[in-house]
């Protein structure tokens, strides 16, 4: 059994991890981390957000090392803004295996252990990590045949 580090920001049963969002049902606005009060682009009231999973899949949009951290997980490390495909744009650490993420990198969830709970179940949160290479789109296809 797995406990989330953050609870209430995604769900520890999926696998790949899935991000807890809101959808706004008047304008149609994804909010990640979960927006509780109410849309901040049209001014629909609470009542008109719903939860929405959200794929933990997206694009490096800007990269900071950490150099210096006191607690967990201990530096260095990479945080990287990540343009979801669901739309928000969030920040989150990338996996440590990352050697040489680049902006515009895609990129996905996995599940990292950052700890025990007192009652000896992982704690986790996800990490993003460079996206195996995805399949050439029809467009790609229709390029390099061009190319040839
Ligand atoms: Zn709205």
């Amino acid at each position: 059994m797995r406990i989330a580090a953050h609870p209430g920001l995604y769900d520890v049963e999926a696998d790949p991890p899935t991000l807890s969002g809101t959808t706004c049902m008047r304008c149609g606005r994804v909010y990640f981390p979960p927006m509780a009060i109410g849309c901040e682009a049209c001014g629909a009231s609470e009542a008109q957000l719903r939860p929405t999973p959200l794929a933990a899949r997206g694009t490096i949009h800007a990269l900071a090392q950490v150099h210096l951290h006191h607690g967990r997980p201990p530096a260095p490390f990479t945080i990287a803004e990540i343009q979801l495909d669901a739309g928000p744009l969030i920040r989150a650490t990338l996996a440590r295996d990352e050697e040489d993420p680049q902006i515009t990198d895609s990129v996905s969830a996995i599940w990292i252990v950052t700890g025990t709970g007192d009652d000896g179940n992982e704690i986790v949160e996800p990490a993003f990590t460079t996206a195996p290479p995805a399949t050439e789109t029809a467009d790609e296809a229709a390029r390099n045949g061009g190319n040839s």
